[in-house]
């Protein structure tokens, strides 16, 4: 696997369709019957820390209950098939990659099993449901624990590693995203502006970003990816 160095992948909501995991696009701009804007932005938590905390422990419940697919798997393996450099940025909350076996993972928008404290700021791995009455198991603050979950109106995770990952990068994978919400979703105008990555968007359907990507394949993540992987992997053989 000599011909790309640095692979970059971002996956979106569409990557978990087939392990049970609703995606939002899909659902009229719904997520699991709730309008974002009740559920996933700063103002809904401050207007309805019950309600907020219900939809998460609920989301939290369901990811425990469900199992990666042939994609997740599929990336996986392309981190371990050899030592180029394979990182995933997902805008997923769930932990789908890391259980089946991806160690470079950055969740950009968060992650289900954590939540952190208003109060202290520390992070803990959590795993069962989390309510205003829950005590933060640092500095003991309650109410205090909210999702460790990036909402709309709030600034993603690691954007300066992933700055200079972009940069470095010389394969830029799409896949399962509908190209709708930023900053992910302008990851590939910059890419194309460094001018040195190929770049493949694979989905469902064709996303909003659709020309700016080099190469497309559209249909299920599930049966395209494992044979995108194993092109990748074979590219490089001598
Ligand atoms: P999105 O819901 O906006 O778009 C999902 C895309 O995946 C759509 O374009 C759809 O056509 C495609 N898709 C559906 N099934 C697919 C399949 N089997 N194979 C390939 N593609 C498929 O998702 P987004 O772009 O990730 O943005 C939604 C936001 O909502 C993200 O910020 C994310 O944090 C959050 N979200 C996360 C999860 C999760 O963690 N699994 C689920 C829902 C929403």
């Amino acid at each position: 696997m000599a011909k790309y160095k640095n692979i970059v992948v971002l996956t979106g909501a569409g990557i978990s369709a087939e392990s049970g995991v609703a995606t939002f696009r899909d659902n009229g701009g719904l997520w699991e019957q709730h309008r974002v804007q009740d559920v996933a932005t700063p103002e809904a938590f401050a207007r309805d820390p019950e309600l907020v905390q219900r939809f998460y422990n609920a989301r939290r419940q369901n990811v425990g209950s469900v199992e990666p697919n042939a994609a997740h798997v599929a990336l996986a393996n392309l981190e371990q098939a050899s030592d180029t450099h394979v990182t995933i940025i997902t805008q997923n909350v769930d932990d789908l990659h890391e259980r089946a076996g991806s160690k470079n993972v950055l969740h950009m928008h968060g992650e289900l099993c954590k939540v952190r404290c208003i109060h202290c700021n520390s992070v803990h791995h959590w795993q069962g449901d989390c309510t205003q009455q829950t005590k933060c198991p640092k500095c003991g603050a309650m109410p205090a624990l909210r999702p460790h979950i990036v909402w709309f109106g709030e600034i993603p995770f690691y954007m300066d590693e992933i700055e200079d990952l972009l940069y470095k990068c010389d394969l830029f994978v799409s896949v399962g995203t509908s190209g709708t919400v930023y900053p992910a979703a302008g990851f590939v105008n910059a890419i194309n502006a460094y001018g040195r990555a190929h770049t493949a968007e694979i989905n469902l359907e064709p996303s909003e970003g659709i020309s700016n990507f080099a190469e497309a394949r559209h249909g299920k993540a599930g049966d395209l990816l494992p044979v995108f992987v194993e092109e990748i992997i074979r590219s490089g053989e001598p």
